[in-house]
């Protein structure tokens, strides 16, 4: 028996909504579905440890995909910055047969610690391929899609007692829900899970969501304006522009003077500053790892430079997440247990413990 436990990234509500998705409904109809908690700032490191770990920022330590560390503005990409181990890790200590599949090695290397057999879409090992094929680049749209097909290919061949398998987001960075792309990307997921389920009991859950966004607000620029000294590093930024152009919802700002930075930043359309021992409260973060202040956009606003001009907010066309706005995920537990929070998924089919997080 394989215990399947998905992370679906970027599946919002409103992909499922859109499109026919039958094997997720026949799931559902033995067990339990519906929508829970994802973590802030709604970003897939953040939320992908979370998932793995079942623990929150407070005790993973991951708080954004960049942060401040000593003045170093870091990636966060392995697993040096996981301050718990992953349910992945414990149960393989324990003497399971645990395999992880993820779309991007910066995942791998944060989840593979310990016994798990790790392994990525972007840079997949011989036995893999040998069991699936090559896969599509990872920013192709059906880079998802061979994850799951690689998902029921490694638990027919290796009966592992838990699999991971988190997919990519490249699909809703740049389709809305009901668009054919996006509906081809749905389908497959539920497909997949429909197939995964023939092994044994499966939960999934998204790490995000994702809207459009169309106002822009370079928040560097209006706290050298106003002469406030401070560092702004953008939560999304990673090494992955093409999806999302580093634009997200959320920003934290390093100063010495947060009084003066809030007061800067009070007239921008669709911000809202939150100082750090606020945030670490309300979303769980380890302040140690949180900007003292937390910048966060309404549904329609992302943060970052405004190159050219001298306009301090401007018009954009894209999708993304980061914000409060993209915390509502789907989730899916065959064993109809109910989740609350995206970091329980593990626990729906009774993995890790239950005081953890
Ligand atoms: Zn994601």
């Amino acid at each position: 028996m394989t215990r399947t436990v998905a992370c679906l990234d970027g599946l919002d509500p409103d992909y499922l909504a859109a499109t026919a998705t039958p094997e997720w409904d026949t799931i559902a109809e033995e067990g339990a579905t519906g929508v829970c908690d994802g973590l802030v700032p709604s970003l897939t490191n953040v939320n992908n440890v979370g998932i793995v770990t079942g623990r929150h920022p407070t005790k993973t330590g991951v708080t954004a995909n960049t942060f401040l560390d000593d003045g170093d503005r870091v990636y966060v990409e392995d697993a040096r910055f996981l301050r718990c181990w992953t349910v992945l890790a414990e149960t393989a200590d324990e003497g399971a047969d645990v395999i992880a599949l993820v779309a991007k090695e910066k995942l791998r290397r944060l989840v593979g610690d310990g016994g798990v057999v790790a392994a990525s879409a972007q840079e997949p090992p011989r036995w893999l391929t040998d069991l699936v094929g090559d896969p599509p680049g990872i920013y192709s749209g059906d880079a998802s899609a061979w994850l799951l097909d690689a998902a029921v290919a490694v638990a027919d061949a290796r009966d592992p007692d838990v699999l991971y398998v988190s997919t990519t987001d490249v699909v809703p960075h740049k389709h809305a829900p009901g668009t054919d792309a996006a509906d081809a990307w749905v389908a497959a997921l539920s497909d997949g899970l429909g197939r995964l389920r023939e092994f044994g009991p499966v939960a999934a859950v998204a790490d995000h969501g994702m809207n459009h966004k169309d106002r822009r607000v370079d928040v560097a620029a209006l706290l050298a304006d106003a002469a406030v000294p401070a560092e702004t590093v953008r939560c999304i930024r990673d090494r992955h522009v093409y999806h999302h152009q580093n634009l997200g919802g959320a920003a934290y700002v390093y100063t010495d003077d947060p009084a003066a930075a809030t007061e800067a930043l009070e007239d921008a359309p669709g911000t809202e500053v939150v100082d750090r021992a606020t945030a670490c409260d309300r979303f769980r973060l380890d302040p140690e790892r949180t900007g003292d202040l937390l910048v966060l956009g309404d549904e329609r606003t992302v943060f970052g430079p405004i190159n050219e001009g001298d306009d301090r907010v401007d018009r954009v066309n894209l999708r993304s997440h980061g914000s409060i706005h993209e915390r509502d995920v789907p989730f899916l537990a065959s064993t109809g247990e109910e989740v609350a929070e995206s970091v329980e998924i593990f626990a729906a089919v009774g993995l890790g413990s239950s005081d953890q997080t």
